[in-house]
């Protein structure tokens, strides 16, 4: 007996609760503040507040055609370069070390390049920035390498840990139209794909780009 009751109950439950969220997303028309919510994040501005809040900052931003024409560039600009490291690197796709590594040309990668990177991707984690810095000045990168492979280019480093002499690999991939997409480390940090000695890398890459060196690492 318990059991029929048992069985009832799981039936009748779940099968309510879908007819009623079916029937709210057929329901569900798209209102004025969706229309000013959506308006709003196409040029990056809050969208907190009440619906008549909303709505004057929308209409504000309405009345100014050259200005929101100007932030709608600047976000679609942002979503761009925030793909900079979108995602983490599958680590069975990372090149084996008995591949033909080589120690050069490297990819070009800028300040500025980095910068917007920060902007987009960093905003509170600066003392990592700061801590790769370090070890790029404090000569942490023991070998750098590079690797062409499939319209992918590959940056491998070997890099000292803070302290001792333990190194690790940290790896950036650069897609074929020369953009640094990922980065990958064996450290704790570096398995989501950024941390000090990926940064590191792009330090000694900035490096190499401004100073044209071809020394040897
Ligand atoms: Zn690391």
């Amino acid at each position: 007996m318990l059991c029929a009751k048992f069985k009832m109950a799981e039936k009748s439950v779940p099968f309510v609760g879908k007819t009623e969220i079916g029937k709210e997303k057929v329901k569900k028309k798209i209102t004025e503040k969706d229309i000013n919510v959506q308006f709003l994040l196409s040029i990056g501005q809050k969208t907190t507040g009440t619906n008549e809040e909303i709505k004057e900052r929308a209409d504000l931003f309405r009345n100014q055609p050259k200005l929101t024409e100007f932030l709608e560039k600047e976000v679609k600009a942002r979503k761009q370069t925030s793909n900079i490291f979108g995602r983490e690197l599958d680590g069975s796709k990372i090149p084996l070390p008995q591949e033909p590594w080589k120690i050069g040309p490297f990819p070009t990668f800028t300040a500025k390049q980095l910068d917007q990177y920060a902007q987009s991707k960093l905003p509170g984690r600066k003392s990592m920035l700061e801590k790769g810095e370090r070890f790029f000045n404090s000569r942490k990168i023991v070998t750098m390498r590079v690797l062409r492979k499939n319209d992918e280019t590959w940056v491998r480093a070997w890099v000292k840990q803070s302290y001792g002499e333990v190194q690790r690999p940290a790896f950036v991939k650069f897609n074929k139209i020369g953009c640094a997409v990922g980065g990958s480390c064996t450290c704790t940090v570096g398995v989501s794909g950024l941390c000090a000695h990926v940064i590191s890398v792009l330090y000694q890459l900035i490096h190499h780009t401004q100073t044209g060196t071809t020394k040897n690492l």
